[in-house]
């Protein structure tokens, strides 16, 4: 089933999410529905948050993108990360190495938002999967870039959070108008059903 995906202005975006203990019917049920909606909207990546959940959990698929090179090791072993996805990480704990890269990224909660954000370039996760297994994960890339905003929303940290304070000032008023229009409970529409606005009217 395809939820619907909270949109910026919405506070349970800003929620921390709770550790799952237990991995019963309920979240299989979700992750199957989440991992659908985010196909759905060809994003790379989801959390639960986004789709009004705070829990510690988020699914990931970057089998799509050519153009921005991933690496992964599954368990220590090397992977190829597009046979690997779609990626389910429950309670995901990261380390970020210390060397660092600026991309450019999107967010499912933000229509037509896009900001460079510095990440580091290769992370360690520890997390379960859907059987409850521990996994361990070392990914580089486009692929640790992916983990980490999922991993930020988890955390209630949202991308432009990580824009530089003058890309984030260029945005604001944006961003004002993008609240109020979700706190007055107003959908904001999906691309192909927007009508066609300049850039400067936004
Ligand atoms: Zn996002």
């Amino acid at each position: 089933m395809i939820l619907p995906i909270l949109q910026y202005g919405n506070p349970i975006l800003r929620a921390k999410g709770k550790r799952i203990d237990e991995i019963d019917d309920r979240i299989r049920e979700l992750v199957a529905n989440m991992i659908e909606t985010m196909h759905a909207a060809h994003g790379v990546g989801l959390a639960a948050q986004q789709i009004g959940e705070a829990l510690q959990l988020t699914v990931l698929d970057i089998s799509a993108v050519e153009d921005r090179p991933s690496t992964l090791k599954l368990d220590g072993k090397d992977a190829d990360p597009k046979s690997a996805m779609p990626l389910v990480l429950v309670n995901p704990e990261i380390e970020l190495d210390g060397e660092t890269e600026i991309g450019i990224e999107g967010c499912l909660s933000f229509p037509e938002i896009t900001g460079d954000i510095e990440r580091a370039h290769s992370i360690m996760v520890r997390a379960q999967n859907l059987e409850g297994e521990t996994i361990q994960i070392e990914a580089g890339g486009f692929l640790a870039r992916a983990i980490q905003h999922e991993h930020d929303h988890l955390n209630g940290i949202l991308f432009i959070d990580r824009m530089r304070s003058a890309a984030k000032a260029a945005l604001s008023s944006r961003l004002r108008r993008m609240q109020k229009e979700v706190r007055r409970g107003r959908r904001i529409l999906p691309e192909e059903e927007r009508p066609f606005v300049t850039e400067t009217t936004l």
